[in-house]
């Protein structure tokens, strides 16, 4: 009723609502601009799509303003910007404001922050209509936060999510185990890098496994793409995985005597001890899995078989290196001198050379690091994952690392650029794709919104019939010398119709350069197609199959593990292959879950507190496409007109209410799409939906709560 007598109003006013519907909107665009002018208050938008205009520049004014206030998170429309501190912030992550966030009504209204997604994902994880999955993905250059992001957000869930008294002794063992899984894959697969002191060398998905009554009953985890070339090779100034400085620091004196480690010896592949600030951290943390000591202490015991390539530098290490193997000494030393070649049906022996040695020895110190590493994974996930039916709907907190393009790049930042390729077209798809059909769909011009569909670069990487990949994983099937220079040919001649590829005329180097979302990147071939082959020489798994050792024979036992002796060519499971196939089951889990993204970033290069270097940011924004992602949010807001008109009613603007009243009356009249003159920067009206800025939005917000 209300409705129609409105309109009879505005039909009477048609003129003036005419006349006030553009002043109105002219005064409220004065009203933004205004405020956000005033650069004095530029650290209060606390959603960047109140700046206007929208431009890398002034994003990038806003974001200073708030870091120099000690602001760090920043919502970003439907995403969350988050600005590393780097040092500790006190009572920015306490229980009492995580208690804070997860009683309050409408979290939102609150500063943003961390709190505010993981407390989204878990209320819709109850779907009221339907209960949903959801993931949190976090994206971000190296040191920029994520781990951290990680850790807060499994802090706030354990927290959250376990106050049942009835089960409170399940539930507070759950929240341990989980939480206590952190530190241990931490030491296992973080190391310290030139750009972060605690960098993770794996990608991660762990998912929280949430009951009917929402508490967190277990959870589960499953990795990506382990850098195990750094148990072997540290670029200058670099360091190993932690656990072996851990274990050297931590150890007592009868482990040290069990694990024959010397003192105060150097070891080649454990640079910059000197540096080691973690003491027993790791040891000391996993006591806190008591009834899993046992488990542990084998577990750990055996890690120390990784650091025998160590012994083995030096001659008269080699005795130890089989005693903590539990392999007898001969058999090592043939195993990692000595090549069996197959010449028809017989077997012929030969020596290698001493580089061939060095790889092999190598080779034993990943493959047994890579197992290990897999096992432990496989230990935490049986020790905390729920059974099946315990639990209905699960949180996923996808932690991966970033972005990557150094001076030499090679497979390794191939597979992790691929990776946060999938991971922006998913957000792409996702956020913007999905807005820009609605926009189709309702009639409205889509020309103000650019984003990059970084589908071509997919193609080049992973495409058929011919790609990157296709090409590198035929090369390795052919057992062939590889030779980069031919490679390199092979690429130009089969790929160079795909404009993200090129090449640099002037360098003497096989390589080729990939355009991707974020930045171009040069990748070397030489070395590209071995590490694709990954080869592990079939002697060192049956020496390992036929170890004393239980552990260390079970790791190799199942034969799961294939050597480039043990498998036909046509089979050949590559690298590329089988980080491919562990992508492409995370995306099917991404597709099927509710995803809130956070941008991470770095505020500079040198980890230094407080410091916000504006070159270093910007290139950051730019790289995951921020502005498009606040174009877009801006206006991603629909309401109907229904709703709309309740929604300016409860306002009390009569103003706006001719505006929109107006707008339906002329639709109705000529049945036809609105001419451009009916929208302007704030105001969107489609076939069915008006589209409002998030800022004009809480504008009308802001009055009707008043
Ligand atoms: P990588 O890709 O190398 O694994 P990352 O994005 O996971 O990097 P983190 O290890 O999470 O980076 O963060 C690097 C360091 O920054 C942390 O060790 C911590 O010292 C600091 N840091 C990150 N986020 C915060 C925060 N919110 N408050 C205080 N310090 C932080
Ligand atoms: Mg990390």
């Amino acid at each position: 009723m209300v409705f129609i007598n409105c309109i009879m109003q505005v039909n009477g006013l048609k003129d003036r609502a005419q006349d006030l519907r553009k002043s109105f909107i002219d005064s409220l665009e004065e009203d933004i601009r205004d405020f956000l002018i005033n650069e004095a208050e530029l650290h209060t938008y606390d959603d960047l799509t109140k700046v206007n205009p929208v431009t890398p520049s002034t994003v990038l004014k806003c974001l200073q303003a708030r870091y120099s206030a000690k602001v760090f998170y920043t919502h970003a429309g439907c995403t969350l910007v988050a600005l590393n501190p780097f040092q500790p912030i006190p009572d920015l992550y306490s229980l009492d404001v995580m208690r804070e966030y997860h009683s309050a009504p409408q979290p939102q209204e609150f500063k943003p922050h961390i709190f505010i997604v993981a407390e989204e994902a878990y209320r819709n994880v109850q779907g009221q209509v339907e209960p949903m999955n959801q993931s949190l993905v976090y994206s971000g250059e190296s040191g920029a936060g994520k781990t951290w992001t990680s850790r807060c957000l499994m802090k706030y869930y354990a927290t959250v999510a376990a106050s049942s008294q009835k089960c409170q002794d399940t539930v507070e063992k759950i929240e341990r185990r989980v939480l206590g899984s952190n530190p241990i894959m931490e030491a296992f697969g973080n190391a310290c890098t030139l750009r972060n002191s605690n960098s993770s060398r794996f990608g991660k998905y762990i998912q929280l496994q949430l009951n009917g009554s929402q508490l967190l009953v277990g959870a589960s985890v499953q990795t990506f793409l382990l850098e195990k070339t750094r148990v072997a090779f540290q670029a200058p100034n670099e360091r190993n995985f932690h656990i072996f400085y851990q274990m050297m620091k931590g150890a007592t004196g009868k482990q040290r005597l069990e694990w024959m480690l010397p003192l105060d010896q150097d070891f080649a592949w454990l640079p910059h001890a000197e540096k080691t600030l973690e003491g027993k951290y790791c040891t000391s943390r996993m006591c806190l899995l008591k009834h899993e000591k046992r488990n542990l202490r084998r577990h750990l015991a055996c890690v120390d078989y990784c650091s025998l390539s160590l012994f083995m530098l030096c001659a008269g290490f080699l005795q130890k290196t089989a005693d903590l193997l539990q392999v007898p000494l001969d058999e090592l030393q043939s195993c990692l001198t000595v090549r069996t070649l197959r010449a028809g049906k017989q077997n012929v022996l030969k020596l290698c050379s001493q580089s061939e040695c060095s790889v092999r020895r190598d080779c034993l110190a990943k493959v047994i690091y890579a197992q290990l590493f897999d096992w432990l994974v496989t230990f935490i996930n049986n020790s905390m994952c729920a059974d099946r039916s315990m639990w209905c709907n699960f949180i996923g907190l996808l932690d991966v690392y970033g972005f990557e393009c150094f001076l030499l790049n090679n497979l390794e930042q191939l597979c992790i650029n691929y990776a946060n390729e999938k991971l922006q077209q998913h957000f792409v798809a996702h956020y913007l794709k999905a807005q820009q059909e609605e926009y189709v769909t309702e009639g409205l011009q889509w020309s103000f919104i650019r984003y990059q569909d970084n589908q071509g670069c997919l193609d080049l990487i992973e495409g058929s019939p011919s790609s990157i990949f296709s090409l590198l994983n035929e090369e390795c099937r052919l057992n062939r010398a590889s030779d980069a220079k031919q490679f390199c040919v092979r690429l130009q001649k089969e790929l160079s119709h795909n404009a993200s590829i090129s090449w640099d005329k002037f360098s003497k180097q096989p390589h080729f350069t990939v355009a991707h979302y974020a930045d171009k990147v040069s990748y070397q071939i030489e070395g590209m197609m071995e590490k694709n082959k990954d080869p592990v020489p079939p002697e060192l798994i049956s020496l390992l199959q036929n170890s004393q050792d239980s552990l260390l024979h079970s790791l190799f036992a199942d034969g799961d593990h294939e050597s480039e002796g043990l498998r036909g060519h046509s089979k050949v499971v590559t690298v590329i292959s089988k980080f491919r196939n562990s992508l492409e089951s995370l995306m099917k889990i991404l597709h099927s879950t509710t995803p809130h993204y956070t941008r991470c970033i770095k505020p500079n290069p040198d980890c230094r507190p407080l410091t916000f270097k504006r070159e270093e940011v910007i290139t950051q924004l730019e790289a995951c496409g921020i502005v498009e992602t606040i174009n877009i949010s801006a206006r991603c807001t629909d309401c109907n007109f229904f709703g709309l008109f309740q929604l300016f009613c409860k306002c009390g603007l009569p103003i706006p209410i001719f505006d929109v009243l107006n707008v339906v009356l002329k639709r109705r009249a000529s049945n036809s799409t609105l001419s451009p003159d009916d929208n302007n920067n704030m105001v969107h009206c489609g076939r069915t939906k008006v589209f409002l800025t998030h800022s004009l939005l809480e504008m009308l917000e802001v009055h009707r709560n008043r």
